[in-house]
Order: C-alpha cells, then sequence, then structure tokens
C-alpha cells in the first residue's frame, strides 16, 4: 500500500522548495503518489515528471485554481487533466500576468504607506512562477517592517488592509469545466477555513467539484468528519495533502499528512490511475 501527499508547492509559485527537492522528500519519506499543486501554474510537472518517475514516485499533473465564490476566495485542486492542454495553459497564463501586476500594486500600495520594498526583490522572490503575497510577505520580513509572514498578512495583505489588491480567479463552473474538458477532476482544497464554510461548500459541491480535500493540516477531527459525511451523501471523493509551502509557511509540513492509495481509489480511478 502506497501513501499519498496530494497538495504540494514548489518555488514555481509560492513554495520554497525546488521540484526536485519535494520530489527527493518525498521519496526519503515514502511518499510514493505526489501532486505538486503550484497555484495557476504547471511549471513543476514539467520540469520534474521524468525525475519523479525515474525514483518511483507517481506524479499526477495538479494545480491549485483560484477561485471565488460571492467575491470569497476559494482554492480548487485540479488533477489528473492533461497538462498539454492549450485552453488551461493560456488561462493560467493569463492568471499568472494579472497575479505579477497584482504584486506590483501591492508593492506601490506599500511604498505610498511608507513601507521600503522593492518591486525587484518582490519579482526576485517570485522567480519567475506564480507572483503571490507571501512573496511581498517575505520581501518586508526582510527589509524589518514586520516580523514574520502571518504578521504581514495579518496587518497588510488581507481583504481590507491597506495593501490588499485581489488577483484573477475562475468562477467555480468555468474551472470545472475547463479542467473536465482536459480529462481532469476537481476538489475543494482545505474545506473548512471558508467564511461560512458548510454553506459555501456545499454550494460548491453543487456546481460540479467533484471532491474535498478532507484531510489537510487545517482541517482539525469535527471538520473531517463534517467533510466526510457530505462526501458520502453528495457523491464525492475525497483527497489530502500537506499543502507544504517549505519556509514559507512552516506550520504545513510534507509528511504531516499521508493519505493511503486506498482512499484515494475513487479519485484515482476516476483519472484512469486506480
Ligand atoms: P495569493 O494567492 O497571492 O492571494 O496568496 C495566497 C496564499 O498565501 C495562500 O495560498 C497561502 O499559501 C498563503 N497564505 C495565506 N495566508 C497566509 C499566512 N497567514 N501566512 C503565510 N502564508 C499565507
Ligand atoms: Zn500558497
Ligand atoms: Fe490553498
Ligand atoms: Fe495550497
Amino acid at each position: 500500500m502506497r501513501d499519498a501527499d496530494l497538495h504540494l508547492h514548489t518555488n514555481h509559485s509560492d513554495g520554497t522548495r525546488t521540484p526536485k527537492e519535494v520530489i527527493d522528500l518525498a521519496v526519503s519519506l515514502d511518499l510514493r503518489i505526489i501532486a505538486i499543486s503550484d497555484h495557476d501554474n504547471l511549471g513543476a510537472f514539467f520540469e520534474i515528471s521524468h525525475y519523479a518517475e525515474e525514483n518511483g514516485v507517481m506524479l499526477i499533473p495538479a494545480t491549485e485554481l483560484s477561485c471565488e465564490v460571492d467575491r470569497v476566495d476559494i482554492h480548487v485542486l485540479a488533477y489528473g487533466f492533461d497538462p498539454t492542454d492549450e485552453a488551461i495553459g493560456a488561462a493560467l497564463e493569463r492568471f499568472r500576468e494579472v497575479r505579477t501586476t497584482r504584486g506590483h500594486r501591492m508593492v506601490e500600495k506599500l511604498i505610498q504607506l511608507g513601507y521600503p520594498v522593492r518591486s525587484e526583490r518582490v519579482a526576485e522572490l517570485a522567480a519567475g512562477g506564480s507572483m503571490g503575497r507571501p512573496h511581498v510577505a517575505r520581501a518586508l520580513v526582510e527589509v524589518g517592517a514586520v516580523s514574520s509572514i502571518d504578521e504581514a498578512f495579518q496587518r497588510l495583505l488581507t481583504p481590507g488592509r491597506p495593501a490588499y489588491v485581489p488577483k484573477a480567479r475562475f468562477q467555480i463552473a468555468d474551472a470545472v469545466r475547463i479542467i473536465r474538458a482536459a480529462g481532469g477532476v476537481t476538489s475543494v482544497a482545505h474545506p473548512s477555513i471558508y467564511p461560512d464554510h458548510a454553506r459555501v461548500v456545499r454550494r460548491i459541491l453543487e456546481q460540479g467539484v467533484d471532491g474535498v480535500e478532507v484531510y489537510h493540516p487545517q482541517v482539525d477531527e469535527e471538520s473531517r468528519a463534517h467533510y466526510l459525511r457530505v462526501a458520502k451523501e453528495l457523491g464525492k471523493f475525497v483527497t489530502g495533502g500537506s499543502d507544504d509551502h517549505g519556509a514559507a509557511k512552516t506550520e504545513e509540513t510534507i509528511g504531516t499528512i499521508r493519505v493511503p492509495e486506498e482512499t484515494l481509489r475513487p479519485m484515482l480511478e476516476r483519472i484512469g490511475r486506480g
């Protein structure tokens, strides 16, 4: 029986590890089924799929899509689609362009507020991948404006705070359609973190998302039990992963969530990996 971690980030988005480091860590932890789910980005898959195979790791094409419901950010994980699909490639590229413009706008706001952050440094931290608020937060930590990434988010970078700028987001139905057209499936990421989540997640599942991520560091036992019941009731599969971001988010680390292959069987069968 193999163990899986289907939620990992690399330096192609806001994680700090390289794709190779993620594969090497997965091997050392005996995680044999993994998905690198960078935000709006498939770069890691192309970079490392060959190396994963050589090392006996099943690497499932994946991404964590920026979506919205009623103007709230919702993350939808996509798995097992054709990674060369042109519609997906074009949509993700556009989202990344908006992320870059938005990153620079957040820096401008911070400069106006008197924080000595530099756009060039944020771009360097994003390293050509999906630029995000964590890169801006890291730049703020580096200049000593805040003492932690978390403080940067709390004080400056969340909705309602002075340097927040929204990004491009899919409507759920559009995300489902584009992924399904390329042979893939979708799963609601970390379901319990959204405001009014019990109601919102049910609506998302009713809009065609195929599964729900019940195994995640931020999903506590009570929410896990709740979403296991909801998945069963609505005929959805379950997924899980650690949401590792390396040093960008240390409380969620690879190895802390191990999902047995058997638990993922319904999802793996849907993408022809069962
Ligand atoms: P963005 O996609 O640019 O809007 O940034 C959101 C990402 O920032 C999320 O996907 C998380 O990975 C990360 N994030 C959100 N809140 C925090 C926090 N308090 N500390 C560290 N990372 C966070
Ligand atoms: Zn992230
Ligand atoms: Fe997420
Ligand atoms: Fe994530």
